[in-house]
């Protein structure tokens, strides 16, 4: 009863601040100030629960992103000459003005992007975290090493690279955007961001923060629109040094392609395939909580979710039984209600996609032991019944391709030769998560498996100061903490003499 009238409370909060939205048309942030959207062509954001329109979003132009780009270059100057000291203040200014708008911010992206509101309750919470984050460490971004020689010291110095163009996702706009900026602002860079065309409403308000936070006018540009037309005119724009990218692996080629001529330096956090590795030794209980959570948390809708169970024979019965009966019971249902543990596809295409693995596993000769159906009892939303594969083997597309989905492949192996081998063949490489009860056997694995991430007992756990990022076709690069600044800027050695060398004499 009460999480009933939880679910009304959101639904009326939910309404209110998506009233503005449907009742005129979103805009551009450029140059400290919204960009008027009369005349200009727009397109409708639909929400995944019902595929009603959220409201009209303006389709950003080249003649946007240029006038986007100017700003920022307009202001990096002063921006970057800010002491670090005063960059903190406001970054953490920045973040008090997040946590103020927690509740707002939680349902927006909720109604926006589908994911279900007991994941997003924290995604304000963790953007206000980065931007913490980082506005303790702009003071010393700068601080570079001493290097010493016999006869020279050398200095590293570092400098905001420029204007960069930060271009996020759909499946957790507001999190990952913040990931992304906070380090470029404290780093002295300013910014030109490009939101997911299907959940444009977060950076929205995220716009609007920077503004009511005091972040100088042009130094946080924001263009609403299309990755054809916005997103590649970002990525080729002359006055942006660096592209930020998290999205799919196809989207990061495109970005070295349109980065090429301006020598672009790029940042691209791509897709995966991630396995989560379970021996017979695994404590049972944690291991299943955890393949239960990584994929189907976020409607795996996840860069990390661990979209392919590798399980060893001795527990196999025993683990895909018990997972079957977890994955039946999933709660499906409306992103706002507090129950639902898996809530709609962002988007009619996508669902389109995720629906078509369906067919691909039986076409491939997989089992499947649970799901497999659209969900019609809950209107015209995009609702996938959560789905387990079994008898699936690692040449079989749905063990090979990047569903997105609430959609698990399960695999058996013997041996942790068979699992190394089993994990490391496919193109990507971001994660892997790996169950064991033998600490040799965790390590050897950890050195083994392919993946710029590795989790041991555990699922996702993000500390702010680790690098994140993917090996091969899942990304070029890593975030987080010293790694955020390395990517947004320029290092400089300084070499000074103690003026005891001789210096070589030429045309004497
Ligand atoms: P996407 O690549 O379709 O879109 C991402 C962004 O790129 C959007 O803003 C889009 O408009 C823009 N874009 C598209 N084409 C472009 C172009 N030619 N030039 C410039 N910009 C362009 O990705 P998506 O479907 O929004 O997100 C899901 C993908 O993101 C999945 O593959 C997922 O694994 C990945 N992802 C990765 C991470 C990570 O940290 N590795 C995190 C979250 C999501």
């Amino acid at each position: 009863m009460a999480q009933q009238s939880d679910f009304h409370d959101n639904q009326q909060r939910a309404g209110d601040y998506l009233k503005r939205f449907a009742t005129t048309v979103t805009g551009h942030y450029i140059g400290g100030s919204w960009v008027p959207t009369d005349g200009a062509a727009s397109f409708d954001n639909l929400s995944p629960a019902n595929n009603q329109s959220l409201g009209a979003v303006v389709a950003g132009t080249e003649a946007d992103v240029d006038a986007a780009c100017q700003a920022a270059e307009d202001a990096f100057g002063e921006w970057a000459a800010m002491p670090g000291q005063a960059r903190k203040k406001l970054l953490n200014h920045f973040a008090d003005l997040i946590e103020a708008r927690a509740d707002e911010i939680a349902l927006v992206e909720s109604s926006d992007c589908g994911q279900a509101i007991r994941y997003m309750k924290q995604a304000a919470i963790r953007g206000a975290a980065n931007f913490r984050f980082f506005a303790d460490k702009a003071p010393e971004a700068r601080n570079g090493q001493s290097l010493m020689q016999p006869e020279h010291t050398n200095l590293t110095i570092r400098s905001p690279i420029g204007p960069v163009g930060v271009i996020t996702p759909w499946n957790t706009p507001f999190m990952l955007a913040t990931w992304k900026i906070a380090p470029a602002l404290a780093a002295g860079c300013t910014i030109v961001h490009k939101p997911a065309e299907l959940s444009p409403l977060s950076a929205t308000l995220l716009a609007e923060i920077s503004e009511e936070a005091g972040i100088p006018p042009g130094v946080w540009n924001m263009v609403h629109g299309f990755g054809e037309t916005v997103g590649k005119r970002l990525s080729e724009h002359p006055a942006i040094k660096a592209v930020s990218l998290v999205g799919e692996t196809s989207t990061g080629s495109h970005i070295m392609r349109q980065g090429a001529d301006t020598l672009k330096r790029i940042h691209l956090e791509l897709g995966g395939k991630n396995p989560i590795i379970v021996f017979d030794d695994a404590d049972f209980d944690r291991a299943l909580d955890a393949a239960v959570f990584m994929l189907y948390s976020l409607n795996g809708q996840r860069c990390t979710s661990s979209s392919r169970l590798l399980i060893q024979s001795g527990i196999r019965d025993k683990f895909l039984s018990a997972l079957k009966e977890r994955v039946a019971n999933l709660k499906v249902g409306h992103p706002l209600d507090p129950a639902s543990e898996v809530g709609p596809l962002v988007h009619k295409e996508h669902f389109e996609k995720v629906m078509g693995y369906m067919e691909a596993a039986r076409d491939g000769g997989a089992t499947i032991a649970v799901g497999g159906n659209r969900i019609t009892s809950m209107g015209n939303g995009n609702y996938v019944e959560p789905t387990l594969f079994v008898d699936a083997d690692n040449t079989m597309r749905v063990a090979r391709e990047e569903i997105f989905g609430p959609v698990l492949t399960a695999i058996s192996f013997d041996t942790e030769e068979q699992a190394i081998a089993i994990a490391n063949d496919t193109e990507y490489g971001l994660a892997g998560y790996i169950w064991t009860g033998d600490t040799g056997r965790a390590m050897r694995m950890a050195h083994a498996v392919e993946a710029g991430m590795l989790w041991i007992n555990s699922e996702n756990n993000r500390n702010l100061p680790s690098p994140f990022g993917g090996f091969k076709m899942s990304g070029i690069g890593r975030d987080g903490g010293d790694y955020s600044f390395e990517f947004y800027m320029e290092t400089k050695n300084v070499c000074i003499a103690h003026d005891t060398h001789s210096v070589p004499v030429i045309g004497r």
